[in-house]
C-alpha cells in the first residue's frame, strides 16, 4: 500500500467514481491519521501551525504522546491544548474515531439507507452505540439545509404520513392514529426538503414552501385545501386531480414528490413500523441528503466529512 500523502487535500482524489472500502481504508488506515484530518481540517493547514485562542498568536503546536483518550495539540507559546474534536459529534464519544469515520463512509455508500442494526454488526459496537452513532449522523450531520430553490424549474409539494400501519384505512389519519404527518417539497430536477409536521394544514405547511419555493414559482399540488392560498401568494399553481383519477396531465403532475415518497417508504417501511416524529425527522433527513447528493458520487462522504468538522 503507498503511503499516505497527509497533505493532499482529499478533494483532489474525487472523481465520478464511487469512493469504495479500499478507498476508504487507504486515506483513513487508522486512528491517528482520522485525527490529524480533522486537527488539519478544524485548525492547522499545514498540520503544524495554527491560531491559538489563547495567545492569539499564530504558532506552532505539537502533538505529544499522552494517555488521554483524544489526543490534543499544544501550543509552543503557552501550553494551551486545542482538542481536534472538541463541538465535534465525536467528541464525547467512547467509541473510536475510525469507527465514527467508518459510520460516516457506510451511510454514504448504500444506496437505500442503512439502519443500526446494520452498523452493530459492520463495525462491531452494540446496539446502542450504533444506534446512537446513526441518529447523530443523520440528525446531526445530514440535517438539512435552508433557503430556496433556485434552479428556476417548478416545484410540486405533496403531503403523506409515515409510520404505524392502520388496516383498512382510507384517507387521511384520525387524531389517534400512530402515523406521523410529513410534507415535503421538491424542485425538478432539483433538491428535496421533507420534514415532518403537526398537522397539514394551510398555516403549516405554507411557511415550508415560502421558504424553498421563490416568488412567482409554478407549483404543482394535488386538489387538498391546504394549497388554496398558493395563487394568492403570487406563485402559478396547477393541480393535478388525483379525485378524478388523474395523475399526469402534460406538465402538471406530482411525480417528482411522490418517487421520493416511495423511495423513502420502501427504505425505512420494513423496519419501522412504530415511528416517532423525532425519529422519523433524522430518516427524512437521511433520504433527502442521499436524494440531494444522487449525482455526488464519491463525494458524498467528503461532504458529510466536511459536515463533521465545520462545527
Ligand atoms: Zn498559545
Amino acid at each position: 500500500m503507498p503511503p499516505v500523502n497527509r497533505n493532499q487535500p482529499i478533494r483532489a482524489l474525487s472523481s465520478e467514481s464511487q469512493y469504495t472500502l479500499m478507498d476508504f481504508m487507504r486515506e483513513f488506515p487508522d486512528d491517528a491519521t482520522c485525527l490529524d484530518w480533522l486537527w488539519r481540517n478544524r485548525y492547522s493547514k499545514d498540520g503544524r501551525h495554527a491560531q491559538c485562542p489563547k495567545c492569539a498568536a499564530k504558532t506552532v503546536f505539537e502533538r505529544y504522546e499522552t494517555l488521554q483518550q483524544r489526543q490534543s495539540w499544544t501550543c509552543t507559546s503557552c501550553g494551551h491544548h486545542l482538542h481536534p474534536t472538541a463541538g465535534t459529534i465525536f467528541h464525547k464519544s467512547s467509541t473510536s474515531l475510525h469507527l465514527w469515520f467508518y459510520a460516516m463512509y457506510l451511510m454514504t455508500s448504500t444506496r437505500c439507507g442503512i439502519f443500526a442494526k446494520q452498523l452493530e454488526r459492520e463495525l462491531g459496537v452494540t446496539y446502542k452505540t450504533a444506534w446512537r452513532m446513526a441518529f447523530l449522523i443523520r440528525n446531526e450531520l445530514m440535517r438539512q439545509g435552508e433557503g430556496p430553490f433556485t434552479n428556476g424549474q417548478p416545484i410540486e409539494c405533496d403531503e403523506t404520513y409515515i409510520g404505524g400501519r392502520e388496516r383498512g384505512m382510507i384517507g387521511r389519519p384520525g387524531a389517534k392514529s400512530k402515523k406521523v404527518a410529513v410534507f415535503g417539497i421538491v424542485q425538478r430536477k432539483g433538491k428535496v426538503a421533507a420534514v415532518t409536521v403537526d398537522n397539514v394544514a394551510a398555516v403549516t405547511v405554507m411557511p415550508h414552501i415560502l421558504e424553498r419555493a421563490l416568488p412567482k414559482s409554478t407549483v404543482y399540488t394535488d386538489e387538498y385545501k391546504s394549497y388554496d392560498m398558493l395563487e394568492r401568494r403570487g406563485f402559478k399553481h396547477r393541480r393535478i386531480r388525483h379525485a378524478e383519477k388523474i395523475y399526469v396531465s402534460g406538465d402538471v403532475h406530482t411525480n417528482t414528490i411522490e418517487g421520493f415518497w416511495s423511495l423513502t417508504k420502501r427504505g425505512i417501511g420494513g423496519v419501522y413500523h412504530a415511528v416517532s416524529k423525532k425519529h422519523l425527522q433524522g430518516y427524512l433527513n437521511e433520504y433527502a441528503w442521499r436524494y440531494n447528493q444522487r449525482h455526488e458520487g464519491r463525494a458524498q462522504f467528503e461532504t458529510l466529512l466536511l459536515r463533521s468538522a465545520s462545527r
